[in-house]
């Protein structure tokens, strides 16, 4: 099948659900995909959404930048690398304060693994997951080392002190399966960091239909807190810090600018003031950055 029609909310289970809106593929297919909101848990999904083994043919543009490492000569991608460097150092410091102990982690949807690397060049023991054979395949000629397909490759008796997930819950296919064998993974008192696009931050709002983040099909799910709260406690996970990540609204700002028509410099205003919202309101920030504790 190539698509897939949902009759029941891919988090919560529940056939109570209403048509949201209508939203376009600006990136690449040009088609237009629904979106419906669950009346139990509030998610925004994807419907009629391309299955798991069609939805590549949805990245196949060669410049879906997360996933392709191999023409890095314009502009766009010598700063998009910068910012990533950046952004590793980030990433790496914000779970550091939660977990100073962590060793063994786990990336999951880790792209062409450049957090999995920077981990291992700082000591630990990190592993990573990416479903993309070309993605698995570019990790392995940069660093000699491999990837696992998926949470079955793992080996069996594994537990991690944490798992992370940047901007990846939005691309789960199987999202509660996988979920729950994800959390299985996680040592008590582990944890499991979470970015995602939030469709309540002022930025969303702003863009409306024309909003980069909704970045149908590639995207199944549309996350705020409280649905991913909701989601997250049904799992048995305990929320125990929310931010934002700092460079997400601009970007963000810049390519639904784009998508709208309206200048670059615009965009990255509505970035800007998205950016303070954020810091102010985290929950309400571009991106969603959210940590949970397994308690049990
Ligand atoms: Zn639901």
């Amino acid at each position: 099948m190539k698509t897939q029609h949902l009759n029941h909310c891919p988090a919560c289970g529940s056939a109570n659900f209403k048509r949201f809106g209508e939203v376009k593929d600006y990136y690449y297919s040009q088609e237009i995909f629904p979106i419906e909101e669950c009346h139990n848990c509030g998610l925004r999904f994807t419907q009629d959404r391309p299955s798991a083994e069609h939805i590549g043919e949805y990245y196949d543009s060669g410049n879906y930048a997360s996933h392709d490492s191999k023409n890095k000569t314009s502009l766009f991608l010598k700063i998009y690398a910068k910012a990533r460097e950046w952004m590793l150092e980030h990433k790496y410091k914000l779970v550091k304060q939660f977990k100073p102990e962590w060793k063994k982690v786990l990336d999951y949807g880790t792209g062409e693994g450049f957090f999995v690397e920077f981990l291992r060049k700082k000591g630990l023991d990190a592993m990573g997951i990416e479903p993309s054979e070309l993605a698995r395949n570019n990790f392995k000629k940069r660093t000699g080392n491999n990837l696992y397909p998926s949470v079955e490759n793992l080996p069996e008796n594994i537990g991690f002190q944490a798992v992370t997930l940047w901007h990846v819950l939005e691309h789960i296919h199987e999202l509660r399966p996988t979920m729950e064998k994800l959390v299985a993974k996680i040592e008590k008192k582990g944890i499991m960091v979470i970015a995602v696009p939030n469709q309540k931050s002022t930025d969303a709002i702003a863009f409306g239909n024309e909003w980069a983040a909704w970045d149908v099909p590639r995207h199944l799910y549309h996350w705020d807190d409280k649905s991913l709260s909701t989601f997250m406690a049904s799992l048995g996970m305990e929320k125990i810090y929310t931010t934002h990540l700092p460079l997400d609204p601009f970007y963000i700002g810049m390519i639904s600018a784009r998508y709208k028509s309206l200048s670059t410099i615009s965009g990255l205003m509505t970035g800007l003031k998205s950016y303070f919202h954020g810091s102010k309101t985290p929950a309400e920030g571009s991106t969603l950055l959210s940590i949970w504790m397994k308690t049990n």
